[in-house]
């Protein structure tokens, strides 16, 4: 939740600092849920306003009320105003983007303008934001403004609402201890957690702070932020089954879980399970897809991805969105059904397919990305494949901001309470910061195989040679050494050699861990570069994401050399004037690095092929993931559409360079994606990046767009080159 706080006088104003509690004139809830969650009315005036953007009709809004915001209002007697912003929003074509509409309604009832000057003045400022990116864009917002004043309604407040006692507002964390799959707050989460939630962090004792900074995963699932209009709801009758909808959820919002039928003898009434199609399984087997309602951001992007429609009805999906309204209670239900169902053995799981993989638990989950994000189903789609072997060194940016924001994080567990170790440390040493996790655990592994050497004898030799020469670089391998280190843990709890206790303490690390170093282009490309460098030069073991949006997504979009040409950024107004830099391919001419370029919304089997292959290549590994951004202009909904067109345009070349097959004489340099089949044109045209300066700088515009599609036709025929066996292609450095 974001809370701003306004002032306005007849002089200016010098100096900042908040409004008093019981000090403002004017106070607006832009979310409805909020109304059951926060105090909203602790800094509204008395006779002051308090707007609501509210789906509830004027008449019923009253009553539509928690009882302590009503008594707040009486209490205050303040004037309440109401509009249902969303649907004006959709009514006028901006979809949910309601800012001009809730500010139109400030100026029109705060008075402090006349109406027509302020109306004209929210007109100017729109002509100013959006006029040179976008004529459709402002009328839009134009019409938006117009259809505000027609919406906006004042609410008869009853006259025996009279003064009541103010009761507390509904906590948050509103479905805590009731059916979500949520029992007792743990201790941290009531008293440091849900505190910071209400917006009362300032108020906490330096004392509940934990001393070492670590703050306790698996707290996302806590948030419930209910801010889905509407959620998917899945077509078991039509669904194939293959896992799409799962692997594109920016949220892990949707999830897929297979059973023996017979656990779901006792499930809720509208639990959805049907026969798993897939031989995979055992007889028996069914599968559920089920969507976790008060998660969900209704982004529609699982919607988009579904491939199945209804033959006699081509709207119709396998599955689609629909209003939350009479789904949110039952889908609860279902989905704390959904949690309590055991995972699918991990050992059967078909890792290497989509269906299968999806069926794994996400260690990532809820996290506040923006709806759609491009990023984060790479992340969540890591934490399937790897979970809680993984170590994550985080780059500050949107990935550390999401990733393990105050006060909770989307990092989260599995069964056994075990998940991914992650840590945030600068923008300019994080590929630094992973390699010291690499090196530590390394260190850690070798002194648990010193011990293991000494303890041989008592641990039986046959245990221990398993434990030393394990290859650990595949699923089934590492599965192999888990057990063998259960065998160990269980041997050194009754041995009574003196370093049993030891060797205990470090066991687990004989269980080769995940390394990932996480960031954005901002970081890679730019400020984290020359570490980066460094790192890849060396020949550890570590996995670097960098999700790229092709600018500061996080700071407010400004250029990175990321940026491709032509996109208008800030520091590039008049678009950007050279091309961006080629990071895989400078990685790749290292030779001893694992790289691959990768996009979901276009090829979602070569990205889960380049994961696998990164993190079981034992030297660095350098993923760059397209990752489409609000920064881009383009509406979230079809996030995986512009992967798909950046790649066929030929913007997003997708490619993969293996040393392990230059090793075994072959051309380590595969081209995944075809000849571009569109003009860089198509693709430039439909991002207001590229879009807005044909209406602000023509010409410089048409120039981007022939060198554009130049250098992507260059860029594809190198690549076709290295592809067909060019000698750089073999390159294995010096
Ligand atoms: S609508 Fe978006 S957030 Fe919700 S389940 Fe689908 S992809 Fe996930
Ligand atoms: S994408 Fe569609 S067909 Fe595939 S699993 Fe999801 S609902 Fe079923």
């Amino acid at each position: 939740m974001t809370v701003s706080h306004l002032r306005f006088g007849r002089d200016p104003i010098r100096s900042t600092y908040l409004v008093e509690p019981g000090m403002a004139g004017f106070v607006a809830c832009h979310q409805t849920v909020f109304t059951e969650r926060y105090d909203l009315l602790a800094h509204a005036a008395p006779g002051g306003v308090f707007l609501l953007n509210t789906p509830e009709p004027p008449e019923r809004v009253w009553d539509s009320l928690p009882e302590s915001l009503r008594a707040g209002i009486a209490d205050k007697g303040l004037k309440l105003w109401v509009i249902d912003a969303y649907r004006v929003a959709q009514e006028a074509g901006m979809g949910r983007r309601i800012n001009t509409i809730m500010q139109t309604c400030f100026f029109a009832i705060s008075g402090i303008l006349p109406r027509q000057e302020a109306i004209s003045a929210i007109k100017h400022a729109v002509d100013k934001t959006y006029g040179k990116k976008s004529k459709r864009l402002a009328d839009l917002n134009y019409q938006a403004i117009d259809m505000t004043l027609a919406n906006l309604h004042p609410v008869v407040i009853p006259a025996q609402a009279g003064i009541q006692e103010a009761t507390s507002s509904t906590p948050a964390f509103p479905h805590a201890g009731t059916s979500a799959g949520v029992t007792d707050l743990p201790a941290f989460v009531r008293d440091v957690t849900l505190p910071i939630y209400r917006g009362h962090g300032d108020r906490l004792p330096v004392s509940l702070m934990p001393v070492d900074g670590t703050f306790p995963v698996d707290t996302a699932r806590f948030e419930k932020r209910n801010i889905a209009l509407e959620i998917p709801v899945w077509e078991a009758d039509l669904c194939t089954q293959c896992g799409k909808c799962v692997f594109v959820c920016p949220h892990s919002a949707i999830r897929a879980r297979a059973f023996p039928a017979e656990l779901a003898a006792n499930a809720p009434a509208s639990f959805k399970h049907v026969p798993a199609r897939s031989k995979d399984y055992p007889p028996g087997t069914h599968i559920s897809y089920q969507v976790a309602p008060e998660d969900c951001t209704g982004c529609g992007d699982c919607v988009e991805a579904c491939p199945i429609h209804d033959k006699s009805n081509v709207s119709r999906l396998a599955v689609n969105m629909a209003p939350i309204g009479p789904l949110r209670e039952p889908e609860r239900d279902n989905y704390a059904f959904f949690l309590s169902l055991p995972e699918f053995d991990r050992a059967a799981v078909k890792h290497g397919t989509i269906p299968g993989s999806m069926l794994l638990d996400p260690l990532f989950e809820y996290s506040g990305a923006c709806a759609g994000c491009g990023e984060t189903p790479y992340i969540r789609l890591a934490t399937q494949l790897f979970g809680d072997r993984m170590m994550i060194a985080n780059a500050t940016g949107c990935s550390s901001i999401y990733g393990g924001n105050l006060p909770t994080t989307p990092y989260t567990v599995n069964a056994e309470g075990k998940g991914p170790t992650w840590s945030n440390s600068l923008f300019e040493d994080n590929a630094e910061f992973g390699l010291g996790m690499r090196l530590a655990a390394d260190q850690l592994m070798d002194y648990a195989k010193v011990l293991v050497k000494e303890l041989a004898t008592e641990l039986g030799g046959d245990l221990a040679a398993a434990l030393l020469d394990a290859d650990q670089r595949e699923e089934a391998g590492l599965h192999a050494q888990r057990h063998r280190v259960a065998a160990l843990s269980e041997k050194l709890a009754t041995s009574s050699h003196a370093r049993a206790k030891e060797l205990a303490s470090v066991a687990e690390w004989l269980i080769r861990r995940s390394v990932w170093i996480v960031g954005g282009d901002g970081w890679a490309y730019d400020i984290g570069y020359g570490g980066l460098d460094h790192v890849l030069a060396l020949p550890y073991d570590v996995n670097i994401l960098v999700l790229d949006t092709e600018v500061y997504s996080n700071t407010g979009g400004q250029t990175s050399k990321a940026t491709p040409l032509g996109a208008v950024a800030k520091f590039s107004a008049g678009g950007k004037a050279t091309a961006k830099k080629d990071l895989a391919k400078l990685a790749s001419d290292y030779g001893h690095v694992y790289v691959a370029t990768v996009a979901y919304g276009a090829k979602d089997t070569q990205t889960l092929r380049v994961f696998h292959e990164a993190e079981a290549y034992a030297g660095p590994s350098l993923i760059v993931a397209y990752s489409p951004c609000i920064a881009h202009g383009v509406d979230m909904l079809y996030n995986q559409r512009q992967q798909d067109l950046a790649v066929k345009s030929g913007h997003w070349p997708l490619f993969r360079f293996d040393p392990r097959l230059a090793e075994a004489g072959g051309n380590p340099f595969k081209l995944d994606s075809a000849a571009p089949s569109q003009p860089i044109k198509a693709f430039m045209d439909s991002e207001t990046r590229f879009a807005m300066l044909a209406r602000s700088h023509p010409e410089a515009s048409e120039r981007f767009l022939a060198e554009a599609q130049k250098a992507a036709e260059r860029r594809f025929k190198a690549y076709q080159e290295l592809a067909q066996g060019h000698p750089d292609a073999t390159k294995t450095g010096a």
